[in-house]
């Protein structure tokens, strides 16, 4: 039976980075679900849906068509035929995610495509409801965690490729809004009604503060041999 790896966390755990050091490793595919919550904002947002108005995102959540790649090398993910994953990555769509991603038609939706996508396994899925909802006979189920200023590190490292001079430059108050940001995101994400991101009862937690990508892959990978 392909393998399925779900693999859940808050922002910032590291899962985009191991879960493709993962796959790579094993020869699978790879989704990275949280891209495609963000092509959907970054949808609504162009289409000037009011974010916060879950009526008005809900009618329109069907409208966009969303595809994702997924080999681990180059994932892709494009909206009715352009290529987003650059835009996607901006604070704008990283701010308006979470309001987007709380409203249930938006859910069904991609839930859908994603369990599509997931078809026969042999894949490494991350997300924050994959163990949960998405996947919940996934082989490997695994919950990655670290501490909350190792995560805001890690998304200002993130957020500095994506600004441009004084706001990169100024690294530290970069920190400071990340993390508020980051805290914003990640308490709308795990207190929603709809599917809230949640350790399975049957994940494993890892806390990556402590180690480094390699020991986080080689840890998921022995999970994976058992
Ligand atoms: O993983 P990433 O930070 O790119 O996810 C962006 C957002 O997408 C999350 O903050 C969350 O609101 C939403 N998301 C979700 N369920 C998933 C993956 C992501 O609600 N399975």
């Amino acid at each position: 039976m392909p393998l399925v790896i779900a693999m859940d966390g808050p922002s910032g755990s590291g899962k985009s980075s191991a879960s493709k050091g993962v796959a790579r490793a094993l020869g699978l595919r790879y989704l990275d679900t949280g891209a495609m919550y963000r092509a959907m904002t970054w949808w609504m947002l162009r289409a000037g849906v009011p974010v916060e108005d879950a009526a008005e995102v809900a009618a329109r959540a069907g409208d966009p068509k969303i595809e994702s790649g997924t080999d681990p090398g180059a994932p892709t993910i494009s909206v009715d035929g352009t290529d987003v994953s650059g835009p996607i990555r901006t604070r704008e769509v990283t701010n308006a995610v979470s309001a987007v991603s709380s409203v249930p038609a938006v859910r069904e939706r991609l839930v859908a495509l994603q369990r599509e996508i997931i078809g026969a396994g042999g894949i490494v899925v991350e997300g924050r409801d994959i163990g949960t909802v998405v996947a919940p006979g996934a082989e490997v189920k695994v919950y990655l965690t670290a501490s909350e200023a190792v995560r805001a590190a890690r998304r200002a490292l993130e957020l500095a490729s994506d600004q441009t001079g004084d706001q990169a430059a100024d690294q530290a108050a970069t920190v400071t809004v990340t993390q508020a940001e980051q805290a914003r995101r990640d308490r709308i994400d795990s207190t929603r009604a709809a599917s809230p991101l949640a350790k399975a009862g049957d994940a494993i937690e890892i806390d990556s503060s402590e180690l480094t990508l390699d020991e986080v892959i080689g840890a998921v990978l022995r999970l994976a041999e058992e």
